[in-house]
């Protein structure tokens, strides 16, 4: 079941008290509908009962997907997230980990579209690894192909393997449609990464598959044959 809390919110416009539910944890096989909002974002929503203003609330949470055996921490401090990564590596903290048969996917983010982005993948039962390779495969090629838009980040959206990349730039977002042939290009080429899907590192983000991309690899990274065919419309 999921785990929560009411606190007291008041609106940002005419400064109306509000109860407002906060979860710490989230099971989408237990609480499908608070898994619907939570993909959705609409769970970080507010509408102040007194004038109809939305505003966005921002908390962390776990997300736990028992059947495909992954936890998703989304940790918004620091020093929260390293311990977090602890917790799931079974360093200090036993509560969570020790209990648990097999190895889970265990992974610690810390904004709401991380989140977001880590639940949309593994629903369509993607390997993330391989999709942070393919953003910046989508980056670079972004940053070639416009060069006066500085890409701050990167995300993946979508469902039911139809994804799109969002770019943050300075002039707001824009976005792009993702090939699957780049995702399968990373799969065929980096057949040896430095973590394995399950059981290894936690914090699988851009830092980590730059980590991945050396000299002796980046020729297959940006290979003529698949970087010729992309291109980076915006849409
Ligand atoms: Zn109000």
């Amino acid at each position: 079941m999921a785990k929560s809390s009411v606190k007291k919110i008041t609106c940002p416009k005419c400064g109306a008290q509000s109860d407002f539910t906060v979860y710490s944890s989230i099971n989408s096989v237990h609480d499908p509908e608070l898994s619907e909002q939570l993909k959705n974002l609409s769970l970080y929503e507010a509408v102040c009962p007194k004038c109809n203003t939305k505003a966005i609330v921002d908390y962390g949470l776990l997300y736990h997907d028992m059947n495909k055996r992954i936890m998703i921490y989304y940790v918004r401090k620091e020093i929260e997230a390293q311990k977090a990564a602890d917790m799931f590596l079974g360093r200090g903290v036993y509560d969570v980990a020790e209990d648990l048969k097999g190895k889970y996917l265990y992974r610690v983010v810390r904004s709401k579209r991380q989140l977001k982005e880590k639940i949309a993948i593994f629903d369509a039962n993607l390997d993330d690894r391989y999709m942070e390779l393919s953003k910046i495969f989508y980056l670079t090629k972004f940053e070639a192909d416009y060069p006066d838009l500085d890409a701050e980040e990167s995300y993946i959206y979508g469902s039911d393997g139809i994804f799109y990349v969002a770019f943050s730039t300075k002039e707001g977002e824009v976005a792009t449609n993702f090939d699957m042939a780049v995702y399968q290009h990373m799969k065929e080429n980096f057949t040896t990464l430095s973590t394995p899907l399950r059981g290894g590192d936690v914090f699988i983000d851009f830092e980590w598959a730059m980590k991945q991309i050396n000299k002796e690899n980046f020729g297959q990274f940006l290979s003529e044959g698949i970087g010729g065919d992309i291109k980076v419309k915006i849409q």
